[in-house]
């Protein structure tokens, strides 16, 4: 319902609406994965569109575009499970204009939906505004400060804000500009405008309004563009949320069928919704990770992605395991599991992605089969660790077995760590990374970094690449 409301309020308003794209777009590489609505429409901003491109003549778009941030310059997986509102996979409602209206239009029409729509208080609403970067040479944008203030914002409730919150980019490269964005207190009757953008539950980002002025061609340089475009954003699932007068995305209409679906699979349970330290034995935090990563897996996989070795394959593959570990080692749910959840997700998301319906056989298949993979990687894994540590002499577990485990097998060390503090014994983490550092410079040469199954190890990998160049 509220996807088709921000659709219906944009459409009568001059916008066309565009199908939401897939979740990514191998023409583009600087992009793991589509993290945004402005995505598909990058050439459109950047002024490089064909001339019988799709979007010739759209000056106002409309949408609800599909989106991960699983990985690149956003990535929220770290995040996914253990709060309330960051997902790997989320929608976001966007709206366009392409050198139509800027600031003004802007900002009055998202007012107008959020107080007028869908009857929003302007006492639980904060909008923020960038408030410059003399580094590189951005001033603060007071015009949209007098904007809010000029449609009948509470001073009080507008902010300034640096680069960080208010200054958005696509990614390394790519368009940007300065934003404004709005945030809701989801308690009310009080002012806290202390609380905006730290992250916290009783206070969330909404919708987030860009003013695309620049190119970002590296980074250290912006050119401005030559038309200057909107671009805005707002997460479906948060305003679920508030609608819905929700304290977290998981306790909406979009997860409540999911987890419920878990609790039904599970011996552990029923989901609490606790957080943080409340939620001592991570099991909520289980829970959301598994239906927040279900949902990303079905979208993926529908729009052709399979986990794999490389790139956003081997997330697709991480993503999926973590969902595996968590059931396994969380909720002591069956094997195989996460499959079985397809028939829900696509109940709730077929009717706006038909492709997730059309789809739904070949995803269940695809993640059947991965789980059954995986399965056989951790019992032989689990086997390996059981045996060495049976014929070991003294108290210390070879690094050289740890290192193979992760690097062959892709076994999960902090499985084998549960192992060893059972049994008490050492283990010696600094020798494992410097097997790690040795197989990491051979496969520099090969220049692949695709062995390597997280983040941090990409990073400090790519980092002390750079430094011996
Ligand atoms: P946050 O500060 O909460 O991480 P953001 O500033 O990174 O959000 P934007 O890039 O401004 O988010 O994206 C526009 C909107 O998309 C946000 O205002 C929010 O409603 C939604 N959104 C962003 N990231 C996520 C996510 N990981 N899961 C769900 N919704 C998201
Ligand atoms: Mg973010
Ligand atoms: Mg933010
Ligand atoms: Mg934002």
């Amino acid at each position: 319902e509220l996807r088709d409301i921000f659709i219906n309020f944009f459409e009568r308003r001059d916008h066309k609406f565009i199908p939401s794209s897939k979740v990514y777009t191998p023409e583009d590489p600087s992009l793991l994965f589509v993290n945004a609505g402005m995505n598909q429409f990058k050439p459109v901003l950047l002024g490089e569109q064909k001339k019988k491109s799709l979007f010739t003549n759209v000056r106002r778009a409309v949408n609800s575009q599909k989106c991960i941030r699983a990985g690149g310059k956003h990535n929220d997986l770290n995040d996914v499970g253990h709060d309330l509102t960051h997902h790997t996979f989320f929608e976001m409602l966007g709206s366009w204009s392409f050198g139509d209206y800027f600031k003004e239009d802007a900002c009055k029409m998202a007012w107008l939906l959020l107080t007028e729509v869908l009857n929003l208080s302007p006492d639980r609403l904060y909008v923020t505004y960038f408030n410059g970067c003399p580094l590189n040479n951005l001033k603060p944008d007071y015009d949209t400060r007098e904007i809010w203030k000029s449609i009948g914002v509470n001073h009080n409730r507008i902010l300034p804000f640096g680069s960080t919150d208010n200054f958005w980019e696509m990614g390394e490269t790519g368009p940007c500009g300065p934003c404004t964005e709005i945030h809701y207190d989801r308690i009310g009757n009080r002012h806290v405008p202390e609380q905006v953008n730290k992250s916290l539950s009783d206070v969330v980002e909404i919708w987030n309004i860009v003013f695309m002025q620049f190119n970002k061609v590296s980074i250290s340089q912006l050119e401005p563009l030559n038309v200057c475009h909107v671009d805005s954003g707002m997460g479906l699932e948060r305003i679920t949320a508030v609608m819905q007068q929700k304290q977290s995305n998981y306790d909406t209409d979009l997860f409540v069928p999911i987890l419920s679906a878990i609790e039904e699979i599970s011996k552990v349970g029923p989901y609490k919704g606790r957080v943080g330290e409340e939620d001592t034995n991570g099991i909520d935090a289980a829970y959301r990770m598994i239906s927040d990563h279900i949902r990303m897996l079905t979208v993926a996989i529908s729009d052709g992605i399979y986990p794999g070795p490389k790139g956003r394959e081997l997330i697709l593959r991480k993503v999926l395991r973590r969902a595996v570990l968590a059931g396994i080692e969380k909720l002591q749910t069956p094997r195989p599991f996460l499959y079985t959840l397809l028939p829900t997700v696509v109940e709730s998301l077929g009717c706006a992605f038909p492709e997730v319906e059309l789809k739904q056989d070949e995803v269940m298949e695809v993640i059947k089969e991965s789980e059954m993979a995986f399965y056989r990687t951790l019992d032989r894994g689990d086997l390996i660790v059981r045996k060495t540590i049976k014929n070991l002499a003294g108290n210390e577990f070879p690094p050289e077995v740890a290192h193979k485990l992760r690097l062959q097998n892709g076994y999960p060390l902090n499985r084998m760590l549960l192992f060893l503090s059972q049994e008490k014994l050492n283990f010696n983490m600094m020798a494992v990374d410097s097997f790690k550092k040795q197989s990491s410079e051979k496969n520099l040469n090969k220049k692949s970094f695709s062995f390597l199954d997280n983040e941090e190890d990409r990073s400090s990998l790519i980092h002390s690449f750079l430094k011996q160049k």
